[in-house]
């Protein structure tokens, strides 16, 4: 597996020599431009932009844009990425079903499969459905296993990121340290990016409705509670991929109640899912067992859900306060089942995040909830995937070994 990165794009300077892959950044964006454009915007000699123009263009990354054939028999003279070149799959499996989406070079859907399932039947059984499903997808939109250049996979559990292998998840037995790349490049050898589902759901967030914005952090509620972090445009994994893990930092409010983790006062055991359903039972009387039955009586209007789930807002707005003078986001995305709640979570949140942040650190902050929604970790795992062929890396390679 290639352990290169997307988010290690800013440093070309780490390449042997700039080549085809300078010209290319520039045409990632998909706007067309002309080789002098190109020639200005790299600083490369005219003749040196055509040449690797002409490389791109062998690649197939690359192709004359449309509108600028000219009539007379001159070389098209804009040039574009060409996103139907190459394919990807992204992969998003949680704990109880999946969603497998083959897109184009720009994040374009081709192809869908939805399927429940259980991450407790193993590695065996789950990446085995995948892979036969991979193949469905590329056969349903009449494309080769030869036109697939790379797999991004999303795992609700930690994830060591440059092996792909799952490390202590603690609700998919039997995927501890698997070798989840491995197993399916034995049916595709192509680059296997896998990550947490968190981290995922930030870029297909980040990607599908907040282009232009650098610094996003992804909160997910719902049985446990993480955060997806985006500064500088990068995705924040930290050193052993375990940066975000907002649900075991102790609350004000936690005391002494247990968390599954074995430490007590957790964000998660106050304000994950059983939590909630657990805080209105006391309130009530009740016997709910999960939080989708407090999802719903928050939708019907029922006093008692309502100000479990706003103080679960306020709780986690009371960690979140702290990542925001960290971190210094412009936008903090809710998302997860729970988000489900709508605004009465939103509330608690903005309450506590507005009142303890410094002034400037929420001057322009944005809190609002996830709109890709049950697609955002699907379609970060399709972008998870785009970002390793495109970058520079990848094209350099590719680029010394084109005929
Ligand atoms: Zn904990």
């Amino acid at each position: 597996m290639l352990k290169i990165e997307s988010e290690k794009q800013g440093r070309t300077s780490a390449l042997p020599a700039p080549g085809a892959s300078e010209v290319f950044q520039l045409l990632r964006d998909g706007q067309p431009r002309t080789r002098a454009e190109l020639a200005q915007l790299t600083g490369l000699a005219r003749s040196t932009v055509a040449s690797r123009v002409e490389t791109l263009m062998t690649l197939g990354l690359v192709a004359p844009y449309g509108g600028a054939v000219s009539t007379g028999g001159r070389p098209p003279s804009l040039f574009a990425l060409n996103p139907g070149a190459r394919v990807v799959i992204g992969a998003d499996i949680g704990a109880t079903h999946a969603l497998v989406i083959l897109t184009d070079l720009s994040g374009a859907e081709l192809a869908s499969a939805r399927q429940t399932l259980n991450i407790s039947d193993g590695p065996d059984a789950v990446l085995g459905w995948l892979v036969a499903t991979i193949g469905d997808l590329l056969v349903q939109s009449r494309r080769s296993s030869s036109e697939l250049a790379a797999i991004g996979i999303g795992l609700p559990g930690p994830v060591e990121h440059e092996t792909g292998r799952p490390i202590n998840p603690p609700i998919m037995p039997g995927w501890d340290r698997f070798d989840v790349p491995g197993l399916v490049q034995r049916s595709f050898a192509v680059p296997v990016l896998v990550d947490n589902d968190v981290n995922i759901m930030a870029l297909g967030e980040l990607s599908s409705n907040w282009p232009d914005t650098t610094d996003l952090m992804f909160i997910k509620v719902a049985t446990g509670i993480g955060a997806g972090i985006i500064s500088g445009s990068m995705l924040q994994r930290g050193a052993q991929g375990t940066a975000g893990d907002l649900g075991h930092v102790r609350v004000p409010r936690g005391g002494d109640i247990p968390c599954r983790c074995g430490n007590t006062g957790c964000l998660e055991a106050m304000a994950g899912g059983p939590a909630l359903a657990a805080a209105l039972n006391e309130l009530t009387g009740g016997t709910l067992t999960n939080s989708q039955g407090v999802i719903d009586l928050v939708r019907s209007g029922d006093g008692n859900a309502i100000q479990v789930i706003r103080q679960a807002g306020r709780d986690i707005g009371d960690v979140l306060a702290t990542c925001v003078n960290l971190i210094n986001p412009s936008v903090v995305v809710i998302g997860g089942s729970l988000a489900q709640a709508g605004e009465h979570l939103l509330a608690g949140i903005r309450e506590v995040v507005y009142r303890r942040s410094l002034p400037l650190a929420t001057e322009h902050l944005r809190i609002v909830p996830s709109v890709a929604g049950q697609s955002a970790g699907v379609r970060g795992a399709s972008v998870m995937a785009i970002s390793h062929v495109l970058s520079p890396e990848s094209i350099e390679t590719a680029s010394l070994i084109a005929p």
